[in-house]
């Protein structure tokens, strides 16, 4: 299974994609994504079994695209967001932020 960057159409095992997810907004539920390969900067919302891509309207994000990637799992912790498929387990940071 490889997961594409939409930029570039570079693909990515799931354990280099999720060690390039460096920020988790709690509020809005989403992760930031920066590609190894391009340096382009993505947000995605871990679902169920898929990744959500989307963008944030009204104070929201919203998924527009699904990629299924089958036994993926999220938790959310209160300063982080742990991401699992199988039995690896990426963990990413919240970044606290002040919404004015
Ligand atoms: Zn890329």
């Amino acid at each position: 299974m490889l997961i594409p960057c939409y930029a570039c159409e570079s693909r990515f095992r799931p354990d280099e994609y999720f060690l390039a997810c460096h920020d988790y907004d709690r509020g809005m539920d989403l992760v930031a994504w920066t590609c190894p390969s391009c340096g382009n900067r993505d947000d995605l919302r871990v679902l169920p079994d898929a990744i959500g891509f989307g963008y944030p309207r009204h104070g929201r994000f919203s998924v527009q695209d699904r990629f299924r990637v089958p036994g993926l799992r999220r938790r959310r912790q209160d300063l982080r967001l742990d991401i699992t498929l199988d039995k690896e387990v990426w963990r990413v940071p919240t970044t606290l932020r002040q919404w004015a």
